[in-house]
């Protein structure tokens, strides 16, 4: 079941309840016990669910038993005890809607979304200070849920604060991450093996990198191969900091801070001149009411990026809207091969790495869609 109940599916609430307390969910009809979760009036979502089983209570041991349970994922199952970055907790997705925690190098990101869950941070804090013992712990909330559910939590540190970027390690590469106040630059955790994978395409390989943010697809094939990358993003920091992830892995790295569409309209990129070229723009649609003007901008993408594709060259398209769904993405992808008169082939179809992992029960946990095609 779904761990979000909305306003409109409840029938009634017995008892009087504070915003953040637990609740136990019942079938109207026959009083059906059906699951628990922490309840706020405030929020659109009225309870999110993190039981369904009666016998449980959501006390302080049943949430630390969630996290460990998420800990044990990574480290034992997905075997990233040695790795020094990864995402520990991922919301919904470990059944701890409103908590993402990320590990880079020595230091802990922990994002909340969620009002109850802010309420009980203190404990889970403590948890993860005694399991990863971090240097610091940047906690924040996540500002637009935050705003809707009521509750304020700025941007403050536990231990201590880097007091410069620091390198964390990914496929052989070093990556500068910024996790100082007001500072935005991180690293994309979900696409690491995605970059990987591409990487096995690249020998003597051209490479475009559109949206490259710190670099990571363009850097990743240069260091398998690659003969030549240029990563392409419009935000100066970004950008400065791809420039450093070059230097620092002494790859030939090329940057051009420019709107893609600009730089791929521009006269400089001649068509069909690369052999890899990677689109990963950002969230084009945040609810399924976006799904169609998203699916027009992935579009009007895609149509020019396969334009700079040499025949059999690779496409790596990406979206990371939850909202659109992985059909409608690739028959987005059918309509611009024709357009293009170019036949497309699905060679991969990839996810986020496995500390994203996904819900069965809710399907916006499957947000990132990568899939690496030929052009034909
Ligand atoms: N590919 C990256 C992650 C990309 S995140 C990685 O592997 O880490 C999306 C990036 O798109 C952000 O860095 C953002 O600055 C950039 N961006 C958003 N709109 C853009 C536009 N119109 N033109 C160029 N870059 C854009």
């Amino acid at each position: 079941m779904h761990p979000w109940l909305f306003p409109q599916s409840i029938a009634t609430v017995d008892g009087t309840l504070a915003d953040g307390d637990s609740v136990t969910i019942h079938r109207e009809e026959d009083g059906e016990f059906i699951a628990q979760g922490l309840y706020n009036s405030r929020s659109q979502i009225r309870a999110r669910l993190y039981s369904w089983q009666e016998a449980d209570e959501l006390d302080d041991s049943f949430f630390i038993a969630r996290v460990d349970r998420a800990i044990d994922l990574r480290l034992k199952t997905l075997g990233f005890d040695k790795s020094d970055s990864f995402r520990v907790i991922y919301s919904e997705a470990d059944q701890l809607s409103g908590l993402t925690v990320d590990k880079f190098g020595p230091y802990l990101s922990v994002q909340v979304s969620s009002l109850a869950l802010s309420k009980r941070l203190p404990m889970i804090l403590d948890h993860l200070q005694k399991t990863f013992l971090p240097k610091g712990i940047k906690i924040r909330g996540d500002r637009q849920t935050a705003k809707a559910e009521g509750f304020e939590l700025p941007e403050e540190w536990r231990g201590t604060t880097p007091d410069a970027p620091f390198e964390i390690q990914h496929g052989g590469l070093k990556y500068l991450v910024d996790l100082r106040a007001g500072q935005k630059t991180g690293f994309y955790l979900d696409q690491r093996l995605n970059r990987l994978r591409v990487g096995d395409f690249a020998r003597g390989a051209k490479v475009l990198d559109l949206f490259s943010y710190a670099g990571g697809f363009g850097l990743t094939c240069l260091k398998a191969g690659a003969t030549d990358a240029i990563a392409v993003d419009s935000s100066e920091p970004a950008i400065a900091l791809a420039r450093e992830n070059a230097k620092l892995n002494g790859l030939p790295l090329k940057t051009v801070e420019a709107d893609v569409f600009e730089f791929l309209a521009g006269a400089d990129v001649k068509p069909y001149s690369f052999d890899i070229v990677v689109a990963d723009p950002p969230r084009y649609a945040n609810s399924r009411k976006d799904l169609d003007s998203a699916l027009r901008k992935y579009f009007k993408l895609n149509e020019e990026a396969i334009k700079k594709v040499k025949p059999g060259g690779i496409l790596v398209t990406c979206s990371c809207s939850g909202a659109v769904d992985l059909l409608s993405f690739t028959q987005m992808l059918g309509s611009v091969g024709r357009r293009a008169g170019r036949a497309i082939q699905i060679l991969e179809t990839r996810g986020a790495a496995p500390d994203h992992p996904v819900s069965v029960n809710c399907p916006e946990t499957e947000y990132l869609k990568c899939l690496i095609v030929r052009v034909n």
